[in-house]
């Protein structure tokens, strides 16, 4: 499993890779979560975790309720005892296990959404989570023993967010792809405006690396630019 670490020794280690990122935070024993992957990956996520020797969780964080960051959230819950940290706005559709369908950001985005988007809300839907624990705007993780903190990333669905970990690494969730080399802009977006003031906080601090919940690593010189050229862009309409 790929594993980061930060100069004051906190371990990130992609838990699942492929179709959606898991990311767990460690440090003296303790573990943070950052979402859960689609529900058919339980067993796999199960397993790599238990490989890592991980029986309790001190916290599980959702970047947001899409069904392929939540769809295990119930489950992790309940099994490792962790407290669910959503942003506020979110927090009743994980309640409800309600799908929110997003906005195509490109061509192929629109097509999918447009044309398929409300077939594919059933199989958009999670099991319903409690949320145990709702955050506005931002919210520090040092009650939990961590050097890290939540801040609200909206732009990819209205309660995004995104953990900051000792002010070097951050797990962005679906704020940023790292599918393609030449742009981290995502596919699907509710609000792409709100996206690039999103860039611009997790830009405002001192992280190196952006790791998204799709494809590999985004280093800062490429976010960086990215953000430059799109701001250049506006007020006229991003296109991909
Ligand atoms: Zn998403």
């Amino acid at each position: 499993m790929k594993n980061w670490e930060t100069k004051n020794g906190y371990q990130i280690t992609r838990v699942l890779a492929g179709r959606s990122n898991v990311f767990l935070i460690s440090k003296g024993g303790r573990n943070i979560l950052v979402d859960t992957s689609p529900a058919g990956l339980w067993k796999k996520l199960e397993r790599n975790l238990r490989r890592l020797g991980v029986e309790r969780l001190d916290a599980l964080v959702l970047t947001h309720t899409h069904y392929d960051h939540a769809g295990n959230a119930a489950r992790v819950q309940e099994k490792y005892k962790a407290p669910v940290i959503v942003q506020r706005f979110e927090a009743s559709f994980l309640a409800g296990g309600e799908a929110i369908v997003p906005h195509g950001t490109n061509f192929l985005g629109r097509l999918l959404i447009d044309h398929l988007g409300k077939n594919l809300v059933p199989r958009l839907k999670c099991p319903p989570c409690r949320p145990d624990l709702q955050v506005d705007d931002t919210l520090s993780l040092a009650d939990f023993g961590f050097n890290a903190h939540i801040v609200h990333t909206p732009g990819h669905s209205p309660g995004s967010q995104s953990v900051v970990v000792d002010d070097e690494i951050a797990l962005v969730g679906d704020a940023m792809f790292g599918v393609v080399p030449w742009s981290v802009f995502p596919p699907f977006a509710s609000d792409a405006g709100q996206l690039l003031e999103s860039w611009g906080k997790l830009l405002a601090t001192n992280c190196r690396l952006f790791l998204p919940s799709h494809g590999t690593a985004n280093p800062r010189a490429l976010v960086q630019k990215n953000f430059d050229r799109r701001k250049r862009l506006e007020p006229q309409k991003t296109i991909m």
